[in-house]
């Protein structure tokens, strides 16, 4: 569904991605798992175009978004083209950025109608639905200021799925809650990973990865050190950070 192959990103002398290479498969869950600064976050938002790429290669859907050409130079596909793929996936963020000034349902309905063109009846039938599929239909009308964390994160799922996206990118959809409302949000996921949504989700919650991931990619340091069935890397790593890691979250 997404591959991205050999992928090298700096900032400035900063090497952040070191030429990693992870795909997700259709309906396949992939936890990304990795210390602070290893460069999950900035893998993700290469995926969803929030950064360019230095080198290396991403397919959506099987279409190459951007890849390296005979000199080394990166070529992206066409704008257009580019925002069509990007489409293809929906991002949800720690800190939900939901817009303040727009009730739930309003958030809801922003995108798909301005950017898919969707008539204003239909974004609302549809946005509708997803509330009622997170639990939240009773706060349609409130603004995400009134929420808890844990009902913004659900709305931010929501948000995202409003655009119909064949992947769902998290990045630590739960590490800014308080401990009693992660709950709400992991359960939301574990429903949308029953429902064979791709997932590829940046979370410190092991219990989650283990339980609901097929794979866990562990990442460090710009490389992805290894990728493996989840029953396999919580029986066993493979690698020595790797181990390190899982014993110092566990
Ligand atoms: P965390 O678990 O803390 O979220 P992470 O694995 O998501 O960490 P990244 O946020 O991807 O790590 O950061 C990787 C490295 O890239 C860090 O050294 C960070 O300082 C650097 N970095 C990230 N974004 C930028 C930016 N926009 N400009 C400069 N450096 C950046
Ligand atoms: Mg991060």
């Amino acid at each position: 569904m997404i591959a991205a192959a050999q992928l090298k990103k700096r900032f400035g002398s900063n090497e952040v991605l070191r030429g990693v290479s992870l795909s997700v498969a259709h309906g396949e869950v992939v936890a990304l798992i990795g210390p602070s600064g290893s460069g999950k976050s900035t893998f993700l938002r290469c995926l969803n175009q929030l950064e360019t790429i230095d080198a290396g290669e991403i397919r959506i859907a099987g279409e190459l978004l951007v890849g390296t050409d005979a000199q080394g130079q990166c070529r992206y596909a066409p704008e257009a083209e580019a925002r069509r793929l990007c489409r293809k996936s929906g991002m949800v963020f720690q800190h939900f950025n939901l817009f303040p000034h727009l009730t739930v349902l309003e958030n809801l309905i922003e995108a798909p109608m301005v950017v898919a063109g969707l008539a204003r009846a239909e974004a609302l039938q549809r946005a509708e639905r997803l509330l009622a599929k997170v639990g939240l239909s009773a706060k349609r009308d409130s603004y995400p200021a009134r929420l808890s964390g844990g009902q913004k994160q659900r709305v931010a799922i929501a948000r995202a799925l409003a655009m119909e996206p064949e992947i769902m990118l998290f990045d630590e959809p739960t590490s800014a809650l308080d401990p009693e409302l992660t709950g709400e949000v992991l359960r939301t996921m574990r429903e949308l990973a029953d429902e064979r949504m791709t997932m590829l989700v940046v979370t410190h919650e092991m219990g989650f990865a283990r339980e609901v991931a097929h794979t866990v990619a562990f990442m460090d340091e710009g490389e992805l050190v290894v990728q493996r069935a989840a029953r396999e890397f919580f029986a066993d790593p493979g690698h020595e950070r790797a181990q390190a890691f899982l014993d110092h979250m566990l």
